[in-house]
């Protein structure tokens, strides 16, 4: 008679009979901006692709919890505050009437309308979709897990798209939901009283926007000398001059010691510069920056370096140490931005399909969707002084622009930097009302090479605010009409 076996053999066993049940060419490790872009693009070459998504969608942090669904709500605030601040053109609205239920359902309607278009093109594209955290059991193999249910999915080449997650500190009271995450604050369980934001870089001024608009009393504290300190002072000083207004407190070079959970609220302690006596308030968010998911995935398996960040170093077309596994996104350096991870997708499928694109990008443009917005690309006024690098300058108030007045504000700047030399567009800031959409026009100029005169010579429509780019080169030129610029 044959002996039983104990049930865990048997799960063993069926696991290994089961073995590899799924054989792919490419496998894409990741379903957000990058990944799925990467997906797509190696499938129109002509590659079989599988893509592993621990969530149920596509899209990543950026469609479900991150750009998307901040932008949506970024929307809602520009529309309160245009309602109120319309008033002295003599229109008066009442009080807002904010159904909090109907926001959350807006905002997820807007991401759901995506990811039901990112499924449809995956499906189109013959994409096999497989639900579940995948981890690598070698450099051929990942596991993937879904609860209880596990598969093995064999590949020629991986894409690694595992992005990142919040920085968490770890001696605040992290299990109390009071204590929010960027992930918490777009899910908008309420709207505080009073909201302490940690971290004046891009995630938590965009935040402080919304809640604010939504009726928050808002402080915010930062540790270093400027809010969102990668871009010039003088681009994020007209937004400081705003909120300094609107919001409760701005502490910087100022960091929070002590978080204390009562029942009253969170009990926080400053240190610093600008240090307050201990306050109460009624949330916190903590938005000081994300770390990348390179340590999650067990890519040493496959013998995918990983740095002690979590950081996977990548050549020009993505591909890491191991020859056939790329890395495109989050994971592999910053900016953690969308936009660079898309681009980053599309060179390694392309590579993956045995094309020679590589990197070759002058900059990626970055944009703060705050109010006003604050967006930069190239060379920024303060690495150039750091490398010593001959530049012209120029700055455009908005105050002279028609545009800008017709829409009730003022406070905007268009800066442009040129190599003293040549004349060629270096770099280019914008702080005012839809500056991320504008600062695609510099980009454009820098890629091709375009110089001051180029951009002065371009007719740009009149009234507009992209005009406020022409009028900067013009003002290099000395060519300019619209203010009165002395001779040097
Ligand atoms: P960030 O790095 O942009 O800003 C974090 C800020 O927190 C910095 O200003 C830093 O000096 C400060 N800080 C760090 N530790 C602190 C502490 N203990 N106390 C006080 N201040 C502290 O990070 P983020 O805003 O969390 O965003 C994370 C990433 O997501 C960034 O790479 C960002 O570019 C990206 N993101 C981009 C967009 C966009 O493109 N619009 C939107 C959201 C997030």
């Amino acid at each position: 008679m044959q002996e039983q076996l104990p049930s865990s053999i048997i799960t063993t066993l069926i696991t290994l009979i089961e073995g590899v049940q799924l054989k792919t060419e490419v496998l894409v490790l990741g379903g957000g901006p990058g990944g799925y872009t990467a997906a797509f693009r190696a499938a129109d070459l002509g590659k079989q692709v599988t893509l592993v998504e621990r969530y149920p969608v596509l899209g990543g942090v950026c469609l479900n919890v991150g750009c998307i669904p901040s932008k949506t709500l970024l929307h809602v605030a520009a529309v309160l505050n245009e309602a109120k601040e319309i008033n002295p053109a003599g229109i008066g609205f009442a009080e807002p009437d904010i159904d909090l239920e109907k926001l959350r359902g807006w905002k997820d309607t807007i991401s759901s309308q995506l990811n039901a278009g990112l499924a449809a093109l995956a499906k189109q594209r013959n994409i096999t979709i497989v639900k579940g955290i995948g981890s690598f059991v070698s450099d051929t193999q990942v596991l993937v897990e879904d609860g209880d249910d596990t598969q093995t999915i064999e590949f020629k080449q991986a894409i690694i798209a595992v992005g990142s997650q919040p920085v968490k500190i770890p001696s605040f009271p992290n299990d109390d939901p009071r204590l929010m995450d960027s992930t918490d604050a777009l899910n908008l369980q309420s709207i505080p009283k009073k909201l302490l934001i940690i971290g004046g870089g891009i995630i938590g001024l965009e935040m402080a926007t919304v809640y604010h608009a939504l009726g928050s009393k808002i402080t915010v504290v930062e540790m270093q000398d400027q809010l969102i300190p990668g871009c010039d002072k003088d681009l994020v000083r007209p937004l400081m001059q705003r909120i300094k207004k609107q919001y409760d407190n701005i502490f910087l070079e100022t960091q929070v010691t002590n978080i204390e959970a009562t029942q009253e609220g969170l009990k926080v302690s400053f240190s610093g510069k600008d240090s307050p006596e201990a306050e109460m308030f009624d949330k916190v968010l903590v938005a000081v920056g994300r770390r990348p998911n390179g340590h999650l995935i067990n890519a040493d398996k496959a013998g995918v370096h990983v740095d002690e960040r979590g950081f996977i170093s990548v050549d020009k077309q993505q591909r890491s140490n191991v020859k056939h596994i790329f890395a495109i996104g989050d994971v592999v350096g910053n900016p953690m931005l969308a936009h660079k991870a898309s681009h980053e997708g599309k060179i390694a499928a392309e590579a993956v399909a045995g094309m020679t694109t590589e990197w070759r990008a002058l900059t990626i443009p970055s944009v703060a969707y705050t109010d006003p917005e604050v967006a930069w690309m190239g060379l920024t006024e303060n690495a150039a002084k750091e490398q010593g690098i001959a530049y012209e300058k120029a700055a455009f108030p908005w105050a002279a622009s028609g545009r800008s007045l017709s829409i009730g504000r003022k406070e905007g700047v268009t800066k442009l930097l040129s190599d003293k030399q040549t004349g060629r567009i270096l770099g280019a800031g914008i702080v005012g009302t839809n500056a991320g959409e504008l600062i695609a026009e510099a980009v454009l100029a820098l890629e091709m090479g375009a110089s001051v005169e180029d951009l002065a010579l371009t007719v740009h429509a009149h009234p507009t605010l992209a005009e406020t780019l022409g009028f900067s080169a013009e003002m290099i030129e000395g060519t300019i009409t619209d203010l009165l610029i002395k001779k040097r």
